[in-house]
Formats: structure tokens, sequence, C-alpha cells
């Protein structure tokens, strides 16, 4: 029996290993490449972070197909397999996929049933599923943006279908953009309750809007907080004073973090300004709140985040606040950038996004 306080950090070699791209960085698929784990492990290993007794490594549990399909078409299934079996091929624009890529994906699947699994049953009191290729961009019937499968909807989807865990789930999506495959999910399942914090896309964005707010029974329970470019440490959190009221409102059983980390100021992809300490911060807040509604149980499957510098100390900096330690952000974060404020525009939206949810949530009224 593990102790109480004990983080499971679920991790494979394969993800720091396999599916390698063959062409010559940097090409734009390029960046989700093995190196992204192997530099997280490698620093948590430096950093001592694997040897201490409350952090618990965990493996992927083996995915069926049967598992796969009920997230997703026999069709994405079988295209997946063939080109894997076929050894190589443009899925995509931003889909290369490789001999490896179905086993891999499955196994990331996996990884973040297996994250899940180890909270509900009481092994680990929360968990990191570092893992790869990312997952919120896959649809249902179809892989894109350097997404295969749904790592977290499908993972879900197999809480309710094999484990019959019916209970209450909010996923909070902090990747730097917006998971218009998760959203598709349970964007009218009352059940689920889909918050994403993304910045603007004006090239391809034409959803994640605050008014895209669910439907049906799901109605309030999908909010989108869209931020600008260039948000820095200083205003990022501002979410929070809609999340956290709505949070203790609908009291989940169970909370997944969507964990990318492609807003850091250094991501080669995204365009946020953040730096490490931001999600030290909000490690800090989501875990009193998990700790508050649903005895800490509150999981963290990894996204995105391809900046090979920042994304470690981003994966070390929630593994410090979900251990209660201190956090120390390294000398070279501490710039200041020259970026104007963008305090104004976020509680704008803040402001709007509350006037939305006042029908459906009391806390926003
Ligand atoms: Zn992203």
């Amino acid at each position: 029996m593990a102790r109480k306080d004990t983080i499971g950090i679920v991790f494979d070699d394969d993800f720091a290993l396999k599916n390698v791209p063959p062409y010559p960085h940097p090409t734009f698929p390029s960046y989700e490449s093995p190196l992204r784990i192997k530099s997280i492990v490698d620093f948590l290993e430096n950093k001592n972070v694997l040897v201490n007794d409350r952090i618990i490594t965990l493996k992927p549990v083996s995915v069926e197909e049967s598992i796969l399909s009920l997230a997703h078409t026999k069709y994405h299934i079988d295209s997946i397999r063939n080109f894997s079996n076929r050894g190589f091929g443009l899925l995509s624009e931003e889909i290369y996929i490789t001999e490896d890529t179905f086993e891999l994906a499955k196994k990331a699947v996996g990884g973040t049933i297996q994250a899940v699994k180890s909270v509900l049953n009481n092994e680990v009191a929360q968990s990191f599923a570092l893992i790869r290729p990312p997952g919120h961009h896959a649809l249902r019937e179809k892989a894109s943006g350097l997404c295969i499968f749904n790592n977290i909807a499908n993972s879900i989807l197999y809480l309710r279908e094999k484990l019959d865990f019916k209970k209450k789930i909010a996923i909070i999506d902090i990747d730097a953009h917006f998971g218009d495959g998760l959203v598709q999910y349970f964007y009218d399942d009352p059940s689920v309750l889909y918050f994403s914090i993304h910045e603007f896309d004006f090239v391809e964005g034409d959803i994640g809007f605050i008014d895209e707010i669910g439907e049906g029974a799901g109605l309030g329970k999908n909010i989108n907080f869209p931020i600008p470019y260039k948000t820095s440490d200083d205003d990022f959190l501002i979410f929070l004073d809609i999340l956290e009221p709505i949070l203790n409102e609908f009291s989940p059983d169970l909370i997944i973090i969507a964990a990318g980390f492609d807003l850091y100021f250094d991501d080669p992809i995204g365009n946020g300004l953040l730096t490490s300490i931001s999600y030290y911060r909000f490690t800090e807040r989501i875990l009193r709140l998990a700790n508050n509604n649903c005895k800490g149980k509150l999981i963290f499957s990894l996204e995105g985040g391809y900046s090979l510098i920042g994304l470690p100390y981003c994966v070390y900096t929630v593994i410090k606040a979900l251990l209660g330690e201190p956090y120390n952000p390294p000398l070279f974060e501490k710039i200041k950038f020259k970026a104007d404020s963008q305090r104004e525009n976020i509680i704008r939206i803040k402001l709007e996004l509350k006037k939305l949810l006042g029908e459906h949530w009391v806390s926003m009224k």
C-alpha cells in the first residue's frame, strides 16, 4: 500500500527513443520528437526527483484496439496501423507517421489510463503521465495537429465503459492551443466540465471562442478562456477568477490537466511569454482545489511544449508543487520582457465570459 502523499510518474523508454521523423530540424512536425521526453527525464534524474521516496514510477497499461475504439473510428485506427506497417508516410501536413507511430500512440493512451487508474485506486495521490505523442487535437475520426489518438478522451471513455466510473470529471486544458479534439467528445455531456485556456489563433482558430459553452445537457459545461498573444506571468492566472468558483460549484470527483507547456516564452510554436513559475503557481492553486473537492485526485497528462530548454523546468516545477516543495526558477528566466501588459484585454474577456456563464452557474451571477 503506497503512502498517501506519493506522486506517480508514468513513463516508458519508448517515449524518449521512438518515432523519429526522418527529416532534419527544424520542420514543424519535428518539434514533436522523442527529445521532448528525453530532455524531461534526464532533467528529473539530474535533480534526483526520480529517487525521491515520494515518487513512484509507473508503466503505461497496454491498450487493445477494443479500448482505442471507445474513442476512435475503425477507419482512423486502421489507417494509423496501416501507415505504420508500411514504414512511413505523410498523413497530413502535421502528421508524419513512422513504423513506431501506431504502437507509440497506443502506449500514450495507455500512459494516461495508467495515470488515471493509479490515482483512482489510491496507489498514488496525484500522477503525471509523461507521454507522447500528445492527444488533445485528435478527433474521433482522424489525427490532427501532431496528435494521433486522444489520450485524455480515451481515458475518460475507458473509465466510463470499462471501470464503471460515472462520476464527475473536470478537464483543465492549459496547452497554448485550443483542444479542438477533446472538446468534441464531451460538448453535450453534463458530467464532464471542459475548461480551456488558449491563445487566440487567427490563422486557424475558427473555434475556441467564449460563446461556445456546450450544448443540450452540457450547456455551461464547456468554458473557453482565450488569451492574447504575449500573455506573461503577471496576468496568466487571471483565468482562475472564473475557474476556481466554477470548479467548487461543479465539485468534480476527478481533475485531469491537459498539460501543455507551449505558452512558455521560449516555445517555438506557442506565442506566450510564461516562465516556469506560472506553472508552479497554477499547480499549487489547482492542487488546493483538488484537495477541497475530490480528495486531491489530480492527474496531469502531457500535451504540447516544444522548448527543450523550458519543457523540463515546466514539468519539474509541477512535480515540485505537487510535492509541496519550494521551487527556485532558473536564472535565465529572470528576464524583463518588453511586452505590453495584456491585463486589460484579459480582464475584458473574463467579464464577458462571466456574463455568458451567469445563466448556468450560481457563482457567476
Ligand atoms: Zn499546443
